[in-house]
């Protein structure tokens, strides 16, 4: 076989990508339109999950609607409630660098600036991190401990779902086809106190567990990378309540390569003490 040559039984990827219809909508009922038009239609922000997913072959829609041109997605203001709406497309880094995030709800900023690398976090928007609902991501838990409140849109309506019944499965949520989240509205702080903690596989790097909790009278602690979807416990704030809670919970994490399940549930007592402990003495 002279050299270069390709042996008859190996198979060679030849593109990086398969092919894929693209379309940059530029108002937010076209994009509705696009997604409604064809089943296997995918919404694009960042790429920053999506096309690493495409590259793998572990997802390969027909049509990419990119929202970049979207710029009413984009803002992040103060509410009639005077907390926080994050526009779907409002990136980690524009979250980061928010005047109404530090002064509203600055853990949110707190946590994004955990995601990743500054290219990541640059390219990376709140909607996609929570859409694509990897149970490793930082945001799924930080908003259901918020009792954040998630906008999804389509041509047939808007409607508010909230985040402890937007996440459904591993990369699932309560997006349905033609749809698209349009916003994330997380409660003013009145008094409430915020903690996250998580251990991940090294400096910035994927959860192994991750726990948002917030005090407010009582303690909302919401833990990742255990399940699904993010798993909600409620309890008095003091050490031995929220030691209970969690046990009482039943956790039964997954284990691989980074962790065994017993090694997560131990995190997800710790970790849950650490964020209320640091909840209590914040708000
Ligand atoms: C090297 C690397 C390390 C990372 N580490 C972390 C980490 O430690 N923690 C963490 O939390 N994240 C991490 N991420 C993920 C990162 O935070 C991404 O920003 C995020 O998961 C996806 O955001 P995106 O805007 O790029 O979405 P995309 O990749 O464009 O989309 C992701 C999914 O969400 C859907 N979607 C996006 N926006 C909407 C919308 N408005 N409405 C409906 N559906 C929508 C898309 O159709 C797609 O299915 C990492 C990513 C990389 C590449």
């Amino acid at each position: 076989m002279a050299r270069g040559d390709t042996p008859p039984h190996v198979s060679i990827q030849l593109v990086l990508l398969n092919e894929v219809e693209y379309a940059r909508p530029e108002s937010v009922a076209e994009a509705f339109e696009l997604l409604a038009s064809n089943d296997n239609a995918r919404a694009l922000a960042g790429g920053q999950t999506l096309v690493n997913v495409m590259k793998q072959r572990l997802a390969a829609p027909d049509l990419l609607v990119d929202l970049a041109e979207l710029e009413e997605l984009t803002p992040i203001t103060v509410g009639a409630d005077g907390g926080l709406e994050l526009g779907a497309m409002a990136t980690l880094s524009d979250v980061i660098g928010s005047d109404e995030v530090a002064e509203r709800r600055p853990i949110v900023a707190e946590v994004a600036a955990r995601v990743a690398d500054v290219q990541v976090r640059n390219r990376g928007t709140v909607g996609g991190n929570v859409c694509s609902n990897d149970p490793t991501n930082h945001l799924p838990p930080l908003m259901v401990a918020a009792g954040a409140t998630m906008t999804v849109a389509g041509a047939g309506g808007t409607r508010s779902v909230t985040a402890e019944d937007f996440f459904l499965g591993v990369y699932m949520t309560a997006v349905g086809p033609g749809e698209l989240l349009t916003k994330i509205s997380v409660p003013p702080a009145g008094g409430t106190g915020d903690g996250f903690f998580s251990v991940t596989v090294g400096n910035e790097g994927t959860g192994i567990v991750n726990v948002a909790a917030t005090v407010n009278g009582e303690a909302r602690i919401a833990i990742g990378c255990v399940s699904a979807v993010p798993v909600l416990v409620t309890s008095r704030p003091d050490d031995d309540s929220v030691r209970e809670a969690v046990r009482g919970a039943r956790l039964d994490p997954p284990s691989d390569v980074h962790g065994s399940g017993e090694y997560r549930r131990h995190l997800a007592e710790v970790l849950a003490l650490r964020a209320v402990g640091h909840a209590r003495s914040s708000g």
